[in-house]
C-alpha cells in the first residue's frame, strides 16, 4: 500500500477511534497494519565473519540451508501446526546440516570430543525441557523437548540424559558423527594460541578476530502459530575448547531459552557465560513483562547495553505474542532469517 494512503487511512482511523474509547486507539502506524497469523524467526549463529573467508559459495551454502530450515517451519506454522514443532523441525535441519555448530558440526572441546546443549520452551503452559553435555544424540533438540513432554524434570546432563533418549527411542550416533576438520583444526589453533593468552582481553581479542567463522554457529528459533503460542529453542556445541564439563547458556532456560505467551519467545547465541549472567532470554521478556516496554526496545536494552556492559558479545532472535519480530547483536553479524504470515516468504533472507 502506498504510504501516503496508509498515513491517511492511519489519520482517518484515529480520528474515528479517539470516539469509541481508550483502549482502541492506536498508538503507531504499526497498530493499524494487519497483526500476522504467525512468525518465525531463526538464527544460525552471531560473530565475526571476514571476507576473505567467505567465499561466494560458501555465503550460498548458508543462504540456502537458512533457508531450507526456515521453509520447514513456516510450513507447519500454515498447515496449523503448533510453534514447539516449528521451533523443534526448524532446528533439525540446521542441526543435521555440517555448516552450523549444534549436532553434526559441533565445535571440539578441549578433550577433543563433541558435548552438545540444547533447551525448548513452551510460552503456552510454561513447561520447559534442557539437556547439556550429550555426546552421542543426533539431535539434541528432540532430547530436550522429550524431556518437557515426557519426564518430571527441565534439564538432563550427560549419561543420565543419554539413557533417557535411548529409552525415550531417540536415534543415536557414534560420536564421531559430530566430526568436522574445520572445527577439529579450529580447536588445535585456539590450543596453541592459548599457551601465551589466558586473560581476558587477550582471549576476548582472540575470539573476536582469529576464531572468525568459528564463533558462528549456534542456531535457535522462536515461533507463533495460529492459536497466539510462543515457543523457543536453542541448539550447540558450547565454545570451543571448553573443558571441566562446561555448559554455556544455550540449555539454561531464562539465558539461552525463553517463551511466555505473555510477552516474546526469545533463542540467544554469543559468549555463553555472559549470556548466563545477563540472563538474556528472559531478561527480555521481565522487560516487556514489568516496564511493559516492546519487544525491539527490550532486546536492545539487554544486548546493546547489559551484555556489552560485561563485556560479552552474541545476539538473539524473538517474536513477540503480536507477531513482531527482532533479531539483535552486537556482533559483527549473525546469520539469521525470519518470515512472518503476512509477509512473502521469498523475502525471507536478511
Ligand atoms: N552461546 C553458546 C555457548 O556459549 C555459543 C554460541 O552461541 O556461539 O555455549
Amino acid at each position: 500500500m502506498p504510504k501516503l494512503l496508509l498515513t491517511l487511512l492511519c489519520i482517518t482511523f484515529l480520528i474515528s477511534s479517539c470516539k469509541e474509547g481508550k483502549n482502541e486507539i492506536p498508538t503507531t502506524e504499526n497498530d493499524l497494519i494487519e497483526k500476522p497469523e504467525f512468525a518465525i524467526v531463526i538464527h544460525g549463529g552471531a560473530g565475526t565473519i571476514l571476507k576473505e573467508n567467505m567465499t561466494p559459495e560458501r555465503e550460498a551454502a548458508y543462504k540456502a540451508k537458512l533457508e531450507e530450515a526456515i521453509m520447514v517451519g513456516h510450513n507447519i506454522l500454515k498447515n496449523g501446526g503448533t510453534s514447539m514443532e516449528a521451533v523443534t523441525k526448524t532446528i533439525n535441519v540446521m542441526e543435521d546440516s555440517p555448516l552450523f555448530n549444534a549436532g553434526k558440526g559441533a565445535v571440539f572441546t578441549n578433550a577433543e570430543t563433541n558435548e552438545l546443549d540444547a533447551s525448548v520452551m513452551d510460552g503456552k503452559t510454561l513447561n520447559a525441557g534442557a539437556v547439556a553435555g550429550v555426546t552421542n544424540i543426533k539431535n539434541p533438540i528432540d532430547l530436550a523437548r522429550a524431556v518437557m513432554d515426557n519426564s518430571e524434570h527441565v534439564m538432563l546432563s550427560g549419561k543420565g540424559a543419554e539413557s533417557f533418549a535411548e529409552e525415550q527411542g531417540l536415534e543415536l550416533v557414534d560420536p564421531s558423527y559430530f566430526f568436522t576438520e574445520g572445527r577439529f583444526n579450529s580447536l588445535q589453533r585456539i590450543k596453541d594460541r592459548e599457551k601465551t593468552e589466558l586473560d581476558h582481553d587477550a582471549k576476548a581479542a582472540y575470539y573476536d578476530t582469529e576464531l572468525k567463522d568459528y564463533k558462528f554457529g549456534t542456531v535457535g528459533c522462536a515461533a507463533l502459530d495460529k492459536n497466539g503460542n510462543l515457543a523457543a529453542g536453542t541448539s550447540t556445541g558450547g565454545m570451543t575448547n571448553k573443558r571441566w564439563g562446561r555448559i554455556g547458556d544455550a540449555p539454561i532456560i531464562g539465558a539461552g531459552t525463553y517463551a511466555n505467551n505473555e510477552t516474546c519467545a526469545v533463542s540467544s547465541t554469543g559468549w555463553g557465560e555472559y549470556f548466563i549472567r545477563a540472563m538474556v532470554a528472559h531478561d527480555i521478556s521481565a522487560l516487556m513483562e514489568y516496564k511493559g516496554l516492546s519487544l525491539q526496545e527490550a532486546a536492545r536494552i539487554v544486548i546493546q547495553e547489559k551484555v556489552a556492559n560485561l563485556g560479552g558479545d552474541g545476539g538473539i532472535v524473538a517474536v513477540d505474542k503480536d507477531g513482531n519480530i527482532t533479531m539483535e547483536f552486537n556482533t559483527a553479524g549473525m546469520y539469521r532469517a525470519s518470515i512472518k504470515s503476512n509477509e512473502d516468504p521469498a523475502d525471507w533472507y536478511l
